[in-house]
């Protein structure tokens, strides 16, 4: 029969011979491999108990921040949530009454935020995008494991950090481009 192309190829049934028949040699060439693993350096390490240390552009869960008097940044302006490009981010603004100066900077602030974590990238455009200063990807945080996906969408008691901390849960040099770009 004429062929198309030279690429096929004919098969042969071979007989095993002797030593394939019994398998020991490929078992004891496998075991071989294995052992030599034990004497290599382990490439995993024994996590939770252990941690690795993440790159300066690990990007974890948000935070965010209050200012220097203990009150909240976020003037639910919206860019965040409109430069997300996994439509992650909701909020609900709302106006600061008299004597709440102390609990939100600016006259308007969100009494709803929420970013849902099962939507969201961790691009860090969120960040980038905030003229306030106030919503930081951390550095060191981890989403959790849970059983109930609505346990993923995060509202304020989760993201506004407890007290003002100007460095905590904060990636290290500034924002993302800052630190890409120059170094
Ligand atoms: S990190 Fe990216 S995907 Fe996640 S909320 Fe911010 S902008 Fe959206
Ligand atoms: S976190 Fe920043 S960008 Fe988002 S609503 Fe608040 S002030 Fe605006």
């Amino acid at each position: 029969m004429k062929s198309l192309t030279n690429r096929s190829k004919l098969v042969v049934n071979k007989q095993m011979t002797f030593m394939e028949r019994i398998y020991l040699p490929v078992i004891a060439k496998g075991m071989l491999v294995t052992l030599k693993h034990f004497f290599r350096k382990s490439v995993t390490i024994r996590y939770p108990e252990v941690k690795r240390l993440f790159a300066a552009a690990y990007r974890g869960l948000h935070v965010l921040k209050k200012d220097e008097n203990g009150a909240e940044r976020c003037t639910a302006c919206g860019l965040c949530a409109l430069s997300c490009p996994a439509e992650a981010i909701t909020m609900t603004a709302a106006e600061r009454q008299p004597g709440e100066e102390h609990l939100y900077k600016e006259e308007k602030y969100a009494s709803m935020y929420e970013i849902n974590m099962l939507r969201c990238i961790f691009c860090g455009l969120c960040e980038e995008a905030c003229p306030k200063e106030a919503i930081f990807l951390t550095n060191e945080e981890l989403a959790p494991s849970v059983y109930d996906r609505k346990d993923l969408i995060f509202g304020k008691d989760k993201l506004v950090e407890k007290e003002h901390n100007p460095d905590g849960k904060v990636r290290g040099g500034g924002p993302l481009t800052e630190r890409l770009y120059h170094g």
